[in-house]
């Protein structure tokens, strides 16, 4: 099975994530935890472009996918082949969500290069963390100085970006769980607990 976490900045997946692995695992799993963008060592060197540098739209859309189809090549398929489960921080929502949502890119465009270098691969379930972008920012804010430049987006791009998340999620609803990340962190892992137990 193939389970990627995704919401906004601050939202709290981190947590959970490392909660899930533990679940899974103690039911007699492979589970290998990844995330984007990142996830091979080609795929962490453009994470490090990513993050850092300016650029264009077009070039941050380009190496986002750029990383994550090393990614499901090198690191996702194989590991679903042999039969473990995928666990990703993130995967191509994120870039409906901030590219496509938060910064304005055409979403035919960010469709064909999906289409192009994923052919309709996807995940089996994602987990969506929602969380107003003012307690995400007070989230982060507690955690200390931005972790890279997307984090110093302003609250109105983080509202974009989690419209644009509901919005996916609603369209797919059979592929996704939204959870309030509000909530304390026990019932939201118990939340995720129960979407999962029918499959361990
Ligand atoms: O580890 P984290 O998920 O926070 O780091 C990834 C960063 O890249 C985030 O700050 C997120 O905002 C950004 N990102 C993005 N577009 C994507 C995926 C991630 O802007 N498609
Ligand atoms: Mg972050």
């Amino acid at each position: 099975r193939f389970i990627s976490f995704e919401g906004i900045d601050g939202a709290g997946k981190t947590t959970q994530i490392a909660s899930l692995c533990e679940r899974i695992r103690a039911a007699g799993y492979d589970v290998v935890l990844t995330r984007e963008p990142g996830g091979t060592p080609l795929g962490e060197k453009i994470r490090g472009m990513l993050l850092g540098d300016e650029m264009t739209l077009e070039a941050e859309t380009l190496l986002f996918f750029a990383a994550r189809a090393e990614h499901v090549a090198k690191t996702i398929r194989p590991a679903l082949e042999r039969g473990a489960w995928v666990i990703s921080d993130r995967f191509a929502d994120a870039t409906y969500a901030y590219q496509v949502g938060g910064k304005g890119l055409a979403e035919e465009k960010a469709r064909s290069i999906e289409d192009w270098t994923l052919s309709g691969f996807a995940p089996d379930l994602t987990v969506l963390f929602d969380l107003s972008p003012e307690c995400a920012a007070a989230r982060r804010g507690a955690r200390g100085a931005a972790a890279d430049r997307f984090e110093r987006e302003g609250l109105d791009f983080f509202s974009r970006v989690r419209r644009r998340y509901l919005e996916r999620a609603s369209a797919a609803p059979e592929r996704f769980l939204v959870v309030d990340a509000s909530l304390a962190p026990e019932a939201i892992a118990a939340q995720i607990a129960e979407r999962v137990s029918s499959w361990l």
